[in-house]
């Protein structure tokens, strides 16, 4: 089985201070990583593999220095990895035709895993317009995966209640955080993955040609958070009298 795992270098977003003058966020300086809930979703292809056999390719659109990020995936298992060097105006459109065409080139894939969102844009966009360029089936939102050779199970998260559903090969496979508890590579996995491969495609090349962003970020700003920083000091269960007390004027208890 041929699983491809889409995986995207953010920046570390618990790190983000806002400027109190512009408001903007400060991200110079700012840790790279890779989007928590892509390592769920690299965590989910091992577990296919290691039940249904395969391999395992990890494809990041981003900047070339999302190498070094795509060595953790291949430290936890994965077999290569793909960093297609997009330019800096890419946008939803663009992402979604340069993985939809990073996909087709490796040849005949039987499932694609995203994570539901990334920690950063969040805009749950990119799993769904893959699928569509791709015209595969996708099953969105899976907090349970079992994979069997010639189709897959998945139990999805819809809020207030959970579906059961089943595709063949070829799917895309959006995954949510609590799919699983993504493992920590040892030493010796660490070492040893620096012999895996990490191929470099260009946008261009691979999408044969210019591509349009089609919407612009015009701005983006930090929304203030005002804490009301009320402190009790009174003993421990006169404090907890009071603090439930506030809650409940505040309707957040009932
Ligand atoms: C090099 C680069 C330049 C950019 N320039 C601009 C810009 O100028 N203006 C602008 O508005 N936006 C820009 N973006 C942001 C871009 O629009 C979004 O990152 C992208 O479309 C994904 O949106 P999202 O983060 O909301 O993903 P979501 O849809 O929330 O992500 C869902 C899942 O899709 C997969 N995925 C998402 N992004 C990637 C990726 N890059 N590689 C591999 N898998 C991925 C992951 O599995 C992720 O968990 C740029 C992004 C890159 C990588």
């Amino acid at each position: 089985m041929n699983i491809v795992v889409c995986a995207k270098q953010v920046v570390d977003v618990s790190e983000i201070k806002v400027d109190p003058s512009t408001k903007r966020p400060v991200l110079s300086g700012i840790a790279k990583k890779i989007s928590d809930i892509d390592k769920n979703a690299v965590e989910e292809a091992i577990r296919m593999k290691e039940k249904v056999g395969g391999k395992i390719t990890v494809l990041t659109v981003g900047s070339a220095d999302a190498k070094e990020r795509v060595k953790e995936l291949l430290a936890m298992g994965a077999d290569e990895g793909v960093v297609i060097v997009a330019p800096v105006d890419s946008e939803y459109s663009v992402v979604a035709t340069l993985l939809a065409a990073a996909v087709k080139k490796l040849g005949q894939v039987d499932a694609v895993l995203c994570g539901e969102a990334s920690i950063d844009l969040f805009s749950g966009q990119l799993g769904p317009r893959l699928a569509g360029v791709l015209d595969i089936p996708q099953l969105t939102y899976t907090t349970k995966l079992t994979a069997e050779k010639d189709h897959v199970t998945v139990e999805r998260n819809l809020g207030d209640h959970a579906a059961t559903m089943t595709s063949p090969y070829p799917v895309l496979i959006s995954v949510t955080k609590e799919i699983n508890t993504p493992r920590l590579p040892s030493l010796m996995q660490i070492l040893s993955s620096s012999s895996k491969p990490i191929r470099e495609w260009k946008a261009e090349e691979l999408a044969g040609g210019p591509l349009t962003p089609k919407i612009k970020t015009l701005d983006i700003k930090g929304v203030p958070m005002s804490r009301k920083n009320i402190v009790y000091q009174d003993d421990l269960d006169a404090s907890i009298h009071k603090l439930v007390g506030e809650l409940a004027k505040e309707g957040v208890l009932r």
